[in-house]
């Protein structure tokens, strides 16, 4: 059996974004405050960037795995719930 990379076995899914209730939300003080921004490398997804000198997140490609939340060291600096039914990770052949 031939084994896939992480990228093919990612674009079997797509993420359907809830603008009106985000799954999560940084706090960009407590954020700017964090030197070694462990999201950046714990995200399977590779969300996590930094822009203009600050973290970045892009919710599109999210898995739901919670990682950032277990890496993250700060208190209050990730707001982290699943999202709403009928948005969030969705497999794109089902
Ligand atoms: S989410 Fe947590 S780990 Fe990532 S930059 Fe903010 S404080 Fe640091
Ligand atoms: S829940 Fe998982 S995939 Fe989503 S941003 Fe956090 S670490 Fe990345």
């Amino acid at each position: 059996m031939k084994r896939l990379s992480t990228e093919q076995l990612l674009s079997i899914n797509k993420f359907s974004v809830d603008d009106e209730a985000k799954h999560i939300i940084l706090d960009r003080q407590i954020c700017g405050r964090c030197e070694s921004k462990p999201c950046r490398f714990a995200c399977p997804a590779g969300l996590y960037s930094i822009k203009d000198g600050e973290i970045s997140f892009d919710p599109v490609g999210c898995l739901e795995c919670g990682t950032c939340r277990v890496v993250c060291s700060h208190p209050g600096a990730i707001t982290w719930q699943y999202p709403r039914g009928g948005f969030g990770v969705i497999y794109r052949y089902g």
